[in-house]
């Protein structure tokens, strides 16, 4: 796959970019070693400077970052520009944060281990390797980069091969920003020149966002090279709306949890399992409101729906729709790719699923959405379990007691009632299952690529 701006909405190539040399790379993870020794002597209130002047910067270059996120992938513009305010957000919550997220635990009564003090602190690890997807260019790479380098880590980040000019951007931020040369540095590589930066003795650590065989792939050579790896690899997220849920709200939502972001986010909601009380009144409203979206250019700030990122992206998709429609699926609105220039599939709600149909277990990146007709709430999370994801979920309902048992029953990282799947800097975000090991933000987050270091004094 070339390294390129390709624009999904015309599909034409705007900027080639030549990869980096073996030295380069080279230069670049020595950088990164170097820095770490300076980056972790600083104190977290001079990194968190740095951090804040970060937040700044995605700030003022707003525009010009919405504008490029939508050329690269595109993400119609009005979420593009949310995506870049949400990752200052992010930043300046680990400005604030990271000090009191690591900071040290005493044992109250030390002499229980026969010591005068004892506890652990968190010490930073050194050079972390992130491989990042281009659906949140911006978000996907910050939110590992803000915990990161606060804690005193370095980053190197190999992004996605298709938003070579965010990746670009990202290589200058954070010394723009002020932390020393190197905290931070890009790779320009094809991802068959992953692995040698994985097994180079200077790199500790990895972290992927992105498909289960790249995350297979990284965490064997990481294993091989007994390194820790933190995996977030998608979902198939249920989003069940039981009988005394608000119909009217859930279906509203519904709609924005399967096709923000053109239906390509890992913990989009994809399956909707509907009690068969309320299952026609829902899966009315939901297609209704799924038929009444904008699908169009991505730049134009009225659009809902932009083409896919990529056009073996949209072909896959197309592939799995015909699949379950060869097999007996109806499509309740869409099921077409639109007679259109670029990568577009137009919003689809499908009926009738079955287990033998492709998209009954594989995730569906783009905005397919799958309905199921229940009886009760055990076959509810039977079918929400049934994938071998376990990324998010949500659940509506007005019964206080089945809100538990959902919690209790579903095999996921997260259970959301009554709203909509997202990702907060405060709360912890990862998956169980084959959607992943280990836990991105929150405290979780930054506390992955550390030493729990236990220090005892006699
Ligand atoms: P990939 O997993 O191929 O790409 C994600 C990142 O991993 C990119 O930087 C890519 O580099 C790199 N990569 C790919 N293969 C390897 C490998 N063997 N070793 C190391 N790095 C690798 O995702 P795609 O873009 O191809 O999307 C395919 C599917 O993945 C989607 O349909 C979706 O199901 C899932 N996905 C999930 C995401 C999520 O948020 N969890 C995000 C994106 C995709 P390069 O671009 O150079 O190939």
């Amino acid at each position: 796959m070339a390294i390129a701006t390709i624009n999904p909405f015309t599909g034409q190539t705007e900027q080639e970019f030549e990869a980096h040399s073996e030295e380069e790379v080279d230069r670049r993870i020595a950088s990164a070693h170097e820095a770490f020794h300076t980056l972790r002597a600083t104190s977290f209130a001079q990194r968190a400077e740095w951090m804040r002047a970060a937040a700044q910067l995605l700030e003022d270059d707003v525009e010009e970052l919405a504008r490029l996120i939508t050329i690269e992938m595109g993400r119609p513009i009005k979420g593009a520009r949310a995506e870049v305010l949400k990752c200052a957000k992010g930043l300046r919550y680990y400005a604030d944060n990271a000090e009191s997220l690591l900071a040290p635990e005493q044992l109250a009564d030390p002499s229980v281990v026969g010591a005068s003090a004892a506890g652990t602190r968190y010490a930073p690890i050194g050079v972390v390797l992130a491989v990042m997807p281009w659906n949140y260019p911006l978000w996907q790479v910050l939110r590992f980069a803000g915990p990161a380098l606060m804690a005193g880590n370095t980053g190197l980040l190999k992004h996605a091969s298709n938003v070579p000019q965010a990746a670009l951007y990202l290589d200058t931020l954070f010394e723009r920003a002020g932390f020393p040369e190197g905290a931070f540095h890009t790779l320009l590589i094809p991802a068959s020149r992953v692995e040698a930066v994985l097994r180079d003795p200077r790199v500790k650590a990895a972290t992927l966002t992105g498909s289960e065989p790249a995350g297979r792939s990284l965490a064997a050579i990481a294993g091989s090279e007994v390194k820790h790896v933190v995996l977030e690899l998608g979902g198939s997220d249920p989003f069940v709306v039981m009988s005394s849920a608000d119909v009217d709200k859930a279906a509203t939502v519904a709609v924005t949890a399967r096709n923000q972001n053109n239906g390509q986010s890992c913990i989009a909601a994809k399956r909707f399992i509907v009690h068969t009380d309320v299952y026609d009144e829902f899966t009315r409203l939901f297609a209704e409101r799924v038929a009444a979206l904008k699908v169009g250019d991505p730049l134009d700030e009225s659009t809902d729906v932009g083409p896919l990122a990529t056009e073996s992206g949209r072909d896959e998709l197309e592939g799995q729709v015909a699949d379950a429609v060869a097999k007996g699926a109806h499509a309740l609105t869409g099921g077409y790719v639109p007679d259109r220039e670029g990568w577009f599939y137009e919003p689809t709600v499908l009926g009738g699923v079955t287990p033998e149909m492709r998209l009954h277990l594989e995730e569906a990146f783009g905005p397919v959405a799958t309905v199921y007709r229940v009886a009760d709430r055990e076959e509810a999370v039977r079918v929400a379990n049934g994938t071998t994801f376990g990324l998010s979920s949500a659940v509506w309902t007005t019964d206080p007691e089945e809100e538990d048992w959902f919690v209790r029953n579903l095999d996921a990282g997260a259970v959301f009632i009554n709203g909509m799947t997202a990702s907060y800097p405060e709360l912890p975000f990862g998956g169980v299952k084959d959607s992943g090991v280990g836990r991105e933000l929150a405290a979780a987050g930054i506390r992955e690529f550390c030493n729990l270091q236990t220090v005892w004094k006699g």
